[in-house]
């Protein structure tokens, strides 16, 4: 070409100007120009690099890199390579003619499928180069080929007329030019700019370096960006535990600790790597919502990808890096792609497999963390079936001793004494006489401590035939009991009816081991279950509910001097006797359940009149 000579020509689309669909379509994700800039320089080293390691050109003398520089004055943003440049014939091919056949369907396909569907479309065709013209007026190229093929230079404005003259540039690469608009001045904003930097290509494979413009001392040093060589693209033997934490710290500024790690670097088919944290969370509902950044060959796609990682594992942090994926993907794309259902499918695969080697490899480090993810696991077994399958084997109870054992542990230890049954408790401190009466006997007591708890065991019931899960205040265990049978007294009974306040109260006559104790109440399981079920359901809370279910039995233990004492009094004196039933009943609610504040006053009254009456 010619020095002087010009060539002018229209971006030749097929159906209509691309430049109205770009605004109109890409406005609201405008940020995205950047990343395609640098990444399109990105790839543009290397297939550079690729040329050398395949011996077709010589080793380049300089290192590769990527300029990011603003120029607030001239009001431009130019994005720098050194990488494989462009002929003109290149440079027409590419970027010149954009294929556009069937976009006008894609567009209407793709209309009211919020960002994924505008995502798409950029992906779709190509048009990653294109993006710049969001934000500006002009956009020029200076690109000079690794070939001999002299410079050319490429000038567009924004109703797509281009001229192509020659260039001159001096070495090998290319050289955009945004000249930014009237109306898009926020990117000339150097923090604006290193923000955007920061979130798209904070782990690209070529050094990237920005100049806001501004004085530099002589003696700073000049640092990239970016991390070209991030963790999860190392094999996971040369990673240190010190640099999982680090990277944590470093991609989601946060001080806390994750629990652990998994590594992935799933191979063919699949093709994928990552990194993927249980965050350390303070309770069960605080920040549930975690934080996957998906990646495409370290070029940032999108956060919190719901369609990759299943619902119930959204509460991982960490990064996935799949090179199989298209850059741009639309939420529709990934929601029916049968890849990224594979993806998905190997993650669950991978987060269970941790899990059972933790519990194999380090019983001790795996109990540690069990309390801070079993909500998660708890959840994600009742979620999915394959999970609940591989997993089922190191799943923990918590025992009120602070321990922890496997499921199957458990029912070993129970064998003789109460075969396939667990007892828990909801609440150590109201249900500790429960609890202690189950501990004299040697039966340990499992601690759940949230409604998922006890959704999870109905889970394990279902899945374990012949396991039930008792609560402690729920049934009285054989081994608690005396052997033989207690006698009845029908007066006792009447009385202690009368005083409950609920004639239909079942009384049961039992002959406790444990003679200390005078009087215990049992809800049914099932009826207490069903109960909590509703109160669930019901907005009105608690005390819209009936005191107790109607399968609720006092049981009056027989071996307790106490209740022998009663039991002679009412003869002796009736006003007497109903006072201490009153007062044992009292008690015995008491282990079960708040009092209201009726009952709560009437305990009060009593008890300091049973103390003044001791005080004489
Ligand atoms: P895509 O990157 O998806 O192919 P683009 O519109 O971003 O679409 O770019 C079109 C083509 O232009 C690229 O495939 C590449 O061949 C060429 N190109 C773009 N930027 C550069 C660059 N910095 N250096 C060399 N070639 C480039």
């Amino acid at each position: 070409m010619n020095e002087n000579e010009k060539k002018t020509g229209g971006i030749s689309v097929n159906t209509e100007n691309i430049f109205p669909v770009i605004k109109k379509w890409l406005y609201s994700e405008k940020d995205i120009f950047l990343r395609e800039l640098v990444s399109n320089a990105t790839d543009a080293v290397t297939k550079l690099k690729r040329l050398e390691s395949l011996g077709e050109i010589p080793a380049s003398t300089t290192p590769y890199r990527i300029d990011v520089v603003l120029d607030k004055e001239a009001k431009t943003l130019t994005v720098e390579d050194n990488g494989i440049g462009m002929t003109e014939e290149e440079l027409k091919k590419y970027i010149c003619s954009i294929a556009l056949s069937g976009a006008v369907d894609f567009i209407q396909k793709y209309e009211g499928d919020g960002e994924g569907g505008k995502n798409g479309i950029i992906g779709h065709f190509g048009l990653g180069f294109y993006s710049a013209f969001m934000v500006s007026d002009t956009v020029e190229i200076h690109t000079r080929s690794y070939t001999d093929a002299p410079a050319v230079h490429w000038t567009c404005s924004a109703d797509g007329e281009y001229e192509i003259e020659a260039g001159e540039r001096a070495c090998r690469g290319t050289e955009i030019i945004l000249h930014i608009a009237e109306e898009e001045t926020e990117y000339l904003d150097a923090g604006k700019l290193r923000e955007m930097l920061r979130k798209y290509c904070a782990f690209m494979p070529v050094e990237i370096y920005f100049d806001d413009g501004s004085e530099k001392k002589e003696e700073e040093k000049e640092e990239p960006i970016n991390d070209t060589l991030p963790l999860w693209q190392r094999s996971p033997a040369d990673c240190t535990d010190e640099d999982y934490k680090d990277f944590y710290r470093k991609v989601f500024a946060d001080f806390k600790e994750p629990l652990f790690q998994i590594h992935i670097n799933a191979d063919y088919p699949l093709n994928f790597k990552g990194i993927l944290y249980f965050p350390r969370i303070a309770s069960n509902y605080e920040s549930l919502e975690g934080q996957v950044k998906l990646y495409y060959n370290q070029v940032f796609v999108a956060d919190n990808i719901k369609e990759v990682i299943p619902e119930y594992l959204l509460m991982l942090r960490g990064v996935l890096d799949c090179p199989e994926l298209p850059l741009n993907v639309s939420r529709s794309y990934l929601q029916t792609n049968s890849y990224v259902n594979k993806v998905s499918a190997h993650i669950v695969k991978k987060v269970a497999d941790k899990l059972v080697s933790m519990q194999r490899e380090d019983k001790e480090a795996y109990a540690k963390v069990w309390d801070d993810i079993k909500t998660f696991v708890e959840y994600a077994c009742m979620r999915d079936d394959k999970f609940w399958s591989r997993t089922k084997d190191v799943l923990l109870l918590k025992q009120n001793d602070g321990t922890h054992v496997t499921v199957q542990e458990y029912l070993d230890a129970a064998k003789e004494k109460h075969e396939n049954t667990v007892y828990y408790t909801t609440d150590p401190s109201l249900q500790a006489q429960y609890v202690a009466m189950y501990e004299a006997e040697g039966i340990s007591v499992v601690c759940f401590d949230s409604l998922l708890d006890t959704q999870f065991a109905a889970l394990i019931e279902s899945k374990m035939s012949g396991v039930k899960f008792v609560r402690v205040d729920a049934d009285l265990a054989s081994v608690l009991k005396n052997e033989g049978s207690a006698n009845e007294n029908e007066e006792l009974r009447t009385l202690f009816r009368a005083v409950s306040g609920n004639e239909q109260l079942n009384v049961r006559f039992e002959a406790l081991k444990d003679a200390d104790i005078p009087t215990i109440l049992n809800v049914s399981e099932e009826s207490r279950r069903m109960e909590d079920m509703m109160r669930m359901y019901r907005m009105s809370g608690e005390d819209a509910m009936p005191p107790f279910p109607t399968d609720t039995t006092l049981i009056v233990n027989t071996t307790s001097p106490l209740v022998e004492k009663v039991a002679a009094m009412q003869t002796a004196d009736a006003e007497k006797a109903k006072g201490f039933a009153s007062y044992l009943y009292r008690l015995a609610v008491l282990s079960q359940r708040r009092f209201n504040a009726e009952e709560m006053q009437e305990f009060l009254k009593d008890s300091y009149r049973i103390l003044t009456e001791l005080a004489k």
